[in-house]
């Protein structure tokens, strides 16, 4: 097996990096009309800067009010769109939803694309591939792309400003990156580009954690006082790049298959896909049998942070068996990355470790008086 390593071509963070996008854009060969692909919180915060950075660039753009859902129609929608302008280049500026989104419609078109994340709520700006949902927002499947973005661009000013909440999510899908790194790279497992993993990603994905836990707290609080200070700076680098490298060139495991089991039942809709990571990664920990004090590690920084660390913290404190096994059945779909467990991992097991992480996460809880997340 060839050892492959992916990333994006160019990754451009800091304080106000909107100003430089026409530039960075220019710099790269990329050309206009571009077409931003853009959430409303987005329009409204940087329409202004676009106009300045795209003007002083001297490229033509339009901007694209996203519609909500990263779904096959609202892929096609965008597609239409940027054919009828005669688009060159896509840039999403948004969450992950718009970025998926203009991902896939620049695939589908082969068209360059750029993206600019609101928000540092998960790893996917820096990968190939979009989650797409259904309309009602269910888990529907992975499109992976034969090329990462061509630029990265991530305004910290901008993200200073965003809700704490996804930030945390951020840390959620980030804290997982280096247990599912290191169960792919145990077990000899295909990364998402088909190839073995490299020492350079594995050192990536033990670094997102290590910051994690170095910068998380001091992280969010500066997010809090919406300053990008230099702890918010690392941190948003491992939620957005380390993150994104370590999963997409060492691989997922059964953290995220937790997650997409749990996208399956409509009381989680209303979390975040880190949120849903960061339980899933607990149940990964105890169905690998980890050791306590690692267990307690992550316990500790989910509670700290305020990740979900029970079932109730995810929507689910009245979980009936049926829930509960819908869950487990979908989590071990044929398919699912967790089959990149190094053993072979029947629903009932999952089921069982949902339902031991849930009991870890009260007694944690109620032993260091954390009050409940959210
Ligand atoms: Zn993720």
């Amino acid at each position: 097996m060839l050892t492959v390593f992916c990333s994006p071509s160019r990754y451009t963070q800091g304080c106000n990096s909107t100003l430089s996008l026409g530039r960075e854009m220019a710099t790269m060969g990329l050309a206009g009309p571009a077409l931003i692909v853009a959430g409303k919180t987005a329009i409204a915060l940087l329409s202004d800067t676009w106009r300045r950075s795209f003007e002083d660039a001297g490229l033509a753009y339009q901007v694209y009010r996203f519609g909500g859902e990263c779904s096959l129609a609202e892929i096609e929608c965008v597609t239409r769109h940027a054919r009828d302008q005669r688009t060159r280049v896509i840039v999403g500026a948004g969450g992950g939803k718009v970025l998926d989104t203009a991902r896939a419609a620049a695939a589908d078109l082969g068209l360059p694309v750029v993206n600019c994340p609101t928000v540092a709520s998960s790893d996917a700006p820096c990968s190939a591939l979009s989650v797409i949902y259904t309309d009602d927002g269910a888990f529907l499947q992975y499109r992976i792309y034969g090329r990462n973005p061509d630029l990265v661009l991530v305004d910290t000013q901008v993200i200073a400003q965003s809700p704490p909440r996804l930030l945390v999510a951020g840390m959620g899908d980030a804290l997982a990156t280096w247990f599912e790194a290191k169960t792919c790279v145990e077990g000899n497992v295909k990364n998402m580009r088909g190839g073995a993993s490299s020492q350079s990603a594995l050192a990536l994905a033990e670094l997102c954690y290590r910051i994690l836990l170095r910068d998380g707290v001091a992280a969010l609080s500066a997010l809090r006082n919406r300053v990008p200070t230099p702890a918010l700076e690392r941190l948003v680098e491992a939620n957005t790049l380390l993150s994104g490298l370590g999963f997409e060139s060492s691989g997922l495991a059964a953290a995220h298959a937790v997650h997409n089991g749990l996208t399956a039942v409509p009381e989680t809709h209303a979390y975040f896909h880190g949120e849903k990571v960061a339980y899933g990664l607990l149940v990964q920990l105890i169905l690998e049998k980890k050791p306590q004090p690692l267990v307690e590690e992550v316990l500790d920084f989910a509670a700290k942070v305020g990740l979900p660390t029970t079932l109730a913290a995810i929507g689910l404190a009245e979980m009936t068996g049926e829930t509960l096994g819908r869950i487990a059945e979908r989590s071990t779909a044929e398919g699912e990355t967790m089959h990149h467990e190094p053993f072979a991992v029947e629903p009932r097991m999952v089921a069982e470790a949902i339902l031991a992480a849930d009991a870890l996460g009260r007694e944690w809880t109620r032993k260091h008086g954390i009050p409940a997340a959210g």
